[in-house]
């Protein structure tokens, strides 16, 4: 439902969990959030409010680059187990994902035969393998992922391999990036981070972004380079 990202140079769970705070407007059943701490992916997710996910958050989990989600359910039920983040089963790759896939049965069926450990019964779980198992370059695995999946998808994606890049893609759910100094927030909607900054860029339908404390690139879905200029929004919306 709606979707939070950080990277940069502060500590990123209290600015996620305020992101998440801020989309509680839209309404939501679980809320999760994963951040890269020293090479390892730290998950704290529960069904709830906001307020709760707090509580019941690991101890260590500062590090400078994160994801974070409010899920509305549509493939499995409102649990712990089916909060986002999801990763794949080695616990490299971490995704939050807005949106349905409409063909999750059929992805679900291909990924069981392969032998894929799935421990959720959400739909989302499977963008985190099909990345996974994608293979080099979190931005081309994404791209790969996202030739395989059909139905809508706002994503971000992590790799504690690469804890500096988070990815993002679009397509057919709002994303938008907001480019401070030394870092750069990437949500569903300028509400999670305009206290941060108003400078923002808001993604094309089927655009990748690929963002890290300094830098920001977007692409258009054959993987071409698209150049994109931050518009300014209003302080507070
Ligand atoms: N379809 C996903 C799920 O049920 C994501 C739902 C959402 O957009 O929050 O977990």
């Amino acid at each position: 439902c709606g979707i939070v990202g950080y990277v940069g140079r502060r500590d990123a769970a209290p600015i996620l969990l305020e992101g998440l705070r801020r989309l509680e407007y839209r309404g939501y059943d679980s809320a999760g959030i994963g951040v890269v701490r020293d090479g390892r992916l730290r998950i704290g997710k529960r069904a709830g409010r906001v307020g709760q996910l707090r509580e019941a958050l690991p101890a260590d989990l500062n590090g400078n680059v994160g994801i974070a989600h409010t899920r509305w359910a549509t493939h499995g039920a409102p649990t712990d187990r089916n909060a986002h983040p999801h990763t794949d089963a080695a616990g490299d790759v971490a995704i939050v994902h807005n949106g349905v896939l409409e063909n999750a049965d059929e992805l679900r069926a291909r990924l069981l035969h392969e032998g894929v450990d799935l421990v959720s019964d959400t739909d989302s779980e499977l963008l985190a393998h099909l990345i996974a198992r994608a293979g080099h370059g979190l931005a081309d695995a994404v791209r790969a992922a996202l030739d395989e999946v059909e139905g809508t998808v706002g994503l971000i994606a992590v790799d504690r391999r690469r804890p500096d890049t988070l990815v993002a893609a679009r397509r057919g759910s709002p994303l938008v990036l907001g480019i401070g100094a030394g870092e750069v927030l990437i949500a569903s909607d300028v509400a999670a981070f305009v206290r941060h900054t108003q400078q923002v860029v808001y993604l094309d339908e089927d655009e990748i972004a690929v963002v890290s404390p300094d830098d920001y690139r977007t692409f258009a879905p054959g993987a071409a380079p698209t150049t994109r200029a931050p518009v300014r929004v209003a302080a507070e919306t």
